[in-house]
């Protein structure tokens, strides 16, 4: 079975088709400039594999790019089926072979803990959560419905970032403002990057050779948004993020954690909405805050803070710091760790980065192995003699999209 994995944004859309018998993308594409001017569609089919498996000599993918007017979502969704059943650039006869479309949505507030198939039921619950997700919510929404017109016929299902969090217990998930707010407004904290926290922690514990139900796992997605998951026996007890994706660990352009009066103090000292105090936190802060303005990827951070400017050694300290602050707290709230996992853009990638956050921590029975932590690929990179594994294990998300999809499809 095919299955198109599509994560909708307000102006673009990203898509994967995964042949879900063998696992492997047949292409993955974006539609950008979604109602914009110049708006376009680039895809890259996956080659073909050598003819022996000597690893060489296959076929390189095919690139589709074209610029084209979309108007909309529909109109990007019909892109999306034009360049998948292209004569020449296509990996599709038709539009029969897509068997199921999995979506990534971002918030499904306490109503959904798991992924779901869409029916108009559904729907109504998306729109009945936009204001838990107001910049998110409605890009989903806009995407799933322009699938829905342009493939009637084919089986859909909504995953949520936020459903692997629904199992944190309530002295985890509710902030400690008048009880009525969460009741009345359901203001409490829901986490984020749930697709992740799950796929890789289960990845972790198969790694390991041990049953999910027999680990405490932390698990540290950073990318460009980051957060820190506590897995105890399978199941998310605490994430960094909240709310919002706002809290926790210091990200790209997000602040993290601060007080709750630091947007007052903004909003007073330079006469700005409480709106734009929160663009402040989300947009200008974090590494690109840290740094006065000068980095907000993490790359960057690191050749500064390696060639000793005063920014970039900043910048790594309190980003580091951190991460290193939720890891103790989720070793005290799960009483124990197994296994520390690594995934994203910088977990998956950056040595620096995990040495930095992971030094120190010796007393913890956490050693890193120098050698080991060099890799950028799935591995166990802790000494031999750390009482706690330390793993670096990919993400990905739409094949765990698509792997939901499936299940919710098939039976
Ligand atoms: P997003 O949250 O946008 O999906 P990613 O998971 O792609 O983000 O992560 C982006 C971050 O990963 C950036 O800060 C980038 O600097 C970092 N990153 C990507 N590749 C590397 C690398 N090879 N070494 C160090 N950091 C990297």
């Amino acid at each position: 079975m095919n299955i198109l994995v599509i994560n909708a944004g307000s102006s673009s859309l990203k898509y994967q088709l995964i042949d879900m018998d063998t696992e492997s993308v047949l292409a993955k594409g974006l539609c950008e400039r979604i109602g914009l001017d110049g708006s376009n569609i680039e895809q890259k089919a996956a080659g073909k594999p050598p003819r022996q498996s000597c690893g060489f000599g296959g076929d390189p993918g095919k690139v589709y790019k074209k610029e084209l007017q979309l108007l909309d979502h529909v109109d990007a969704a019909g892109a999306v089926i034009a360049a998948l059943t292209d004569g020449e650039y296509g990996v599709l006869s038709d539009l029969s072979s897509i068997g199921a479309v999995g979506h990534r949505v971002v918030h499904g507030g306490e109503k959904f803990s798991g992924s779901v198939v869409i029916d108009d039921d559904v729907m109504q619950a998306l729109r009945d959560n936009i204001p838990l997700a107001p910049l998110h919510n409605p890009a989903n929404i806009t995407g799933i419905e322009a699938c829905r017109a342009v493939m009637p016929n084919v089986p859909m299902v909504a995953v949520f970032d936020t459903a692997f969090h629904q199992t944190m217990p309530r002295r985890a998930y509710l902030y400690a403002i008048p009880y009525e707010d969460y009741e009345s407004l359901k203001i409490r904290r829901y986490g984020f990057h749930g697709t992740s926290h799950k796929y890789v922690s289960e990845r972790a514990a198969k790694l390991l050779g041990k049953p999910a139900s027999e680990l405490k796992i932390i698990t540290c997605h950073m990318g460009n948004g980051s957060s820190v998951t506590a897995v105890d026996c399978g199941k998310s007890v605490d994430t960094s993020m909240g709310l919002t994706p706002l809290e926790g660990v210091v990200m790209g352009t997000r602040s993290g954690d601060v007080d709750a009066a630091v947007v007052q103090m903004l909003c007073n000292a330079k006469g700005i909405s409480a709106d734009s105090a929160l663009s402040i936190l989300n947009k200008k802060s974090g590494l690109l805050g840290l740094s006065k303005g000068k980095y907000s990827d993490w790359r960057d951070v690191k050749r500064s803070a390696q060639s000793g400017e005063v920014e970039g050694v900043r910048t790594a300290e309190v980003f580091a710091y951190r991460v290193k602050k939720y890891i103790g707290a989720y070793i005290a709230a799960m009483n124990g760790v197994d296994a520390i996992v690594f995934t994203a853009g910088i977990g998956e990638n950056d040595d620096y980065a995990r040495q930095l956050i992971l030094e120190n921590l010796e007393w913890l029975g956490i050693k890193l192995d120098a050698e080991r932590n060099k890799t950028r690929e799935e591995a166990v990179i802790s000494a031999d003699d750390s009482l706690v594994k330390v793993l670096v294990v990919p993400t990905n998300e739409e094949l765990a999209i698509a792997r939901d999809t499936k299940a919710l499809v098939t039976v």
